[in-house]
């Protein structure tokens, strides 16, 4: 009795397993993480150099920033509003690199107004 059966059963195994929703799910939400990361960093950039914003803010849930302790796991919080590491510029409302503030003031208006 020739055994290709098992062959072809393994074969279909192996290829629900390629075509399972999951897996087009996760390949899927991998890109769109991606795009939204591209979207994010072409907005945040730093005005002085154009240094684009690593990521966005995020905090976890246990961090002590009081967000709401719903069920003690630790859920990472992203902001999607705040670059993790550009700051507003007091005088001219910019986003900037640390490299390029200090007290607040980018290197722009410090030389303009100071
Ligand atoms: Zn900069
Ligand atoms: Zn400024």
């Amino acid at each position: 009795m020739s055994e290709d059966w098992r062959q072809k059963a393994r074969n279909m195994l192996e290829k629900k397993r390629k075509d399972s929703p999951e897996n087009i799910t996760s390949e899927k939400a991998k890109e769109e993480a991606k795009i939204r990361l591209a979207k994010f960093q072409a907005k945040f950039r730093c005005h002085v150099c154009g240094l684009r914003s690593a990521g966005p803010f995020s905090h976890s849930s246990n961090d002590g920033l009081g967000w709401q302790d719903r069920s003690r796991v630790d859920t990472t919080y992203t902001n999607w509003d705040i670059p993790s590491d550009l700051t507003k510029c007091n005088k001219c409302n910019e986003w900037t690199c640390s490299e390029h503030l200090e007290s607040g003031i980018c290197q722009t208006c410090a030389e303009k107004y100071g």
